[in-house]
């Protein structure tokens, strides 16, 4: 009974809807609430509360104008009212639409939808068979394997077609129809017809008023174009019928279906007992949401900023510690960083979930939560190109398609970062005696300093960042595919693909181990794999990027090669824009690797390097440990940490004026670091020195001058780019706006 009831308030609402907006030939931000009619019984609210807890009906978003000045739906509205529309309306209207979808997802996508749920009219063959006819699903480079990039029917006439099963009644609203993905043939559907069963033998169309209705498909291969049923209708499952499809091309598409899962008690216990704000966030919802962790954790929590981006949004940082705002002596630095591609947006919302959850659970006293905070230094960037998730954003979770996002002003942040490792690898080819070429802590090459390299804004605010404060360990997360890279990234001589280990191959490997068997998804054996590349039969989940594809000027190596800090690159998720609803089960996949990761901070040795006489801390002392070709340094105090799997090590201090000293450190198989710290002698020719120059700080080492100095270069010419294109945004736009702001 309350199925039906519920049903029919539906279709009454949304019918009201599209008329309304026909009407006003405009789809509004409808509160849902408001529309609820006054006699509703209660037991109907109580299902349509259910059912909000699966779907979007609660966003409520204030889309973000690229003029970044915000505004509330009804002033939208009102604007809209008086201005011709331009751009910027139109995918402020197409991000209203989507975030009005009535119903997520089923999950063609995410792949909650199985292989076994889809099933087709012939196919041309298996690698383009239903189980490809996925959103976003992406082919190899070559055609004709198994992962072909889209379901292609082997016969073109308006007989065929792709059918979902989504295994229980279910309110279907709407389908999202893609062409196929391919460099080599153009295949997409124009129109299509939506048929609706219970039983899978007896179909209804789906009719628009007396006519059956034809939804307008697609003109391109990549755009998502979205067709909402008229009226929605109940089923287990659903077919799209192709009417028409490009003169040139068969049959071929990708989908998505919309579809509300009808109340069923077995299905409502909830994924998460974490309860945590579950939705998307655009810039100001995200700054409202860090202040609210803030204001409820001040004494660990404090926000701050590297820098801005190209449109100038701030880049926001969380740094979570029992000190917030100062390094202290021995404590470790961690960073995550989110949201390097704007489209790839589930690391955003995990750390803004991981922000609220340490909040919470070190006030609840939870003892893992404390331990981490007292021992560790923890910041959390969200969004690191923030101007590109605006853009995915405003389309929403399933017509932003697959790349529309990505970059900052063209710039793909994933290799913007200097190239330090063919530096690296020249000049060790170039040495007579290789030890002596340095093998970490490399200076920004001279041209990247300058006002006019093409270095996004973005990048240059994190290498400050990174060039401030000691991280030792860090993760980039991304989405759209299941698998953690590890350095290095970038192949030696050009080749396109090639494993290329680093000399800390083995603790890359761990530390990739540890996120990839912790996670729920990729720790699944049954799972499927995202696109067409097996990750996970063939590697476990975990990569060396090089061996995947090069990448010179990736954060990841550039991190492991300038600065002391280890990281690896996390592909969160098959689908890099996953529906709202998605995020709760998505936070439990991810809840122990996120904080199991962080853990790892505390391998291997740690300690700190003084002078025997004044017993002060040594800063830049270099630590070395015999037979790993990479060496790390002593921050400003002279503490340091050297992550090491178990084993004894051989480690050597040393620094510009003293005399090195080398001992034998132990490290064990649990996961607290062993104290290794060193005492060091000066030279007599220092002392000399130091008596001559009495009061003055001993001369750094010529590595760590050379490095100091190309960073500050590189942030005088940020400045200069920064004050030269606020006079140009200034300039631009001398509107009512910017007056106001
Ligand atoms: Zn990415």
């Amino acid at each position: 009974m309350a199925r039906l009831a519920l049903f029919v308030w539906f279709s009454l609402a949304l019918e009201a809807q599209v008329t309304n907006s026909l009407l006003n030939n405009e789809i509004k931000g409808i509160n849902k609430t408001e529309q609820m009619p006054k006699n509703t019984n209660a037991s109907i609210i109580h299902a349509l509360n259910d059912l909000n807890e699966i779907s979007d009906f609660k966003t409520t978003a204030a889309p973000v104008l690229s003029n970044n000045k915000t505004m509330t739906e009804t002033q939208t509205l009102q604007e809209r009212d008086k201005k011709p529309e331009d751009k910027a309306h139109q995918s402020e209207r197409a991000g209203t639409r989507l975030r009005e979808l009535a119903c997520p997802p089923l999950g063609l996508e995410s792949l909650r939808v199985r292989d076994s749920q889809l099933s087709a009219s012939p196919s041309q063959r298996t690698g383009l068979g239903p189980q490809r006819g996925r959103l976003n699903i992406q082919s190899g480079l070559d055609d004709g394997d198994e992962y072909d990039g889209a379901w292609c029917a082997s016969v073109k006439d308006r007989n065929q077609w792709l059918q979902v099963d989504a295994l229980r009644p279910t309110l279907f609203t709407g389908v999202i129809l893609q062409g196929r993905n391919s460099i080599w043939s153009w295949d997409w559907v124009e129109s299509y017809k939506v048929q609706i069963s219970n039983d899978s033998e007896t179909w209804t169309t789906c009719m628009n008023g007396t006519v059956e209705a034809v939804f307008k498909g697609n003109n391109d291969l990549e755009t998502p174009v979205l067709g909402r049923l008229p009226v929605p209708m109940v089923g287990q499952f659903l077919r799209i019928n192709p009417q028409s499809w490009f003169i040139n091309g068969s049959v071929c598409l990708r989908a998505e279906v919309l579809g509300c899962p009808l109340p069923d008690p077995d299905h409502l216990e909830p994924v998460t007992t974490d309860h945590l704000d579950f939705r998307h966030h655009n810039y100001n919802e995200m700054r409202k949401l860090m202040k609210e962790v803030h204001d409820q954790c001040p004494d660990i929590t404090r926000i701050y900023t590297i820098g801005k981006s190209d449109a100038g949004l701030k880049l926001y940082v969380m740094e979570i510690s029992d000190n917030p705002g100062k390094h202290e002596l021995g404590e470790p630095e961690f960073r995550y960083v989110a949201g390097m591609h704007g489209n790839e947006v589930l690391g955003r919302e995990l750390v803004l979930n991981l922000m609220q959850y340490i909040c919470r659970e070190y006030k609840k006293n939870n003892e893992r939560i404390v331990r981490l905070v007292k021992l560790t230094r923890i910041h959390l960037l969200p969004s690191m190109n923030p101007d590109g998730y605006e853009r995915a954003y405003e389309k929403g979770s399933e017509l932003s398609g697959w790349a529309e996002g990505r970059y900052s002003d063209g710039i793909d942040m994933n290799h913007n970062f200097p190239d330090l490792n063919n530096i690296m690898w020249d000049e060790k080819e170039m040495a007579v005696d290789k030890s002596k070429v340095s093998n970490h802590y490399i200076p920004l090459p001279e041209y990247y300093t300058f006002e006019n390299a093409t270095i996004a804004p973005e990048t240059r605010a994190v290498i400050s960042w990174m060039q401030v404060i000691p991280f030792v360990l860090s993760a980039n997360l991304h989405g759209g595919e299941l698998v953690v890279t590890y350095p290095y990234d970038c192949t030696r001589n050009w080749v396109p693909q090639a494993d290329t280990p680093p000399p800390d191959e083995g603790f890359f490997r761990w530390l990739a181990m540890v996120y990839a068997s912790s996670n729920r998804v990729m720790a699944n054996p049954d799972r499927r794999l995202c696109h067409y590349e097996d990750f996970q039969t063939q590697h476990n989940n975990i990569i060396n990027g090089a061996d995947w594809h090069t990448l010179p000027g990736s954060m990841n190596d550039f991190s492991y090669l300038h600065t002391n800090c280890f990281e690896v690159t996390v592909e969160l998720s098959c689908d890099k824009f996953p529906h709202a609803s998605e995020l709760p089960v998505e936070w439990e996949n991810n809840k122990e690797s996120l904080l199991l990761y962080m853990e790892q901070v505390h391998r291997g040795i740690k300690g700190l390097v003084r002078d025997k006489e004044t017993k002060a801390g040594i800063s830049d002392a270099i630590i070395k440990v015999k037979d790993l070709d990479h060496d790390v340094r002593t921050a400003a105090d002279g503490d340091f940490w050297r992550l090491l799997n178990p084993g004894e090590y051989a480690v050597t201090a040393w620094a510009e004026g003293y005399f090195p000293s080398t001992r034998k450190c132990q490290v064990g198989p649990e996961p607290r670091p062993s104290l290794c710290g060193f005492v060091l002698t000066k030279t007599p020719q220092q002392r000399a020195l130091d008596a001559r120059t009495k009061g003055k700080k001993s001369a750094k080492d010529l590595q760590v001058r050379l490095r100091d100095e190309q960073v500050r270069k590189l942030r005088v010419s940020t400045k200069r780019l920064n004050q030269r294109r606020m006079r140009q945004q200034k300039k631009s736009q001398p509107t009512r706006a910017q007056r106001k702001r």
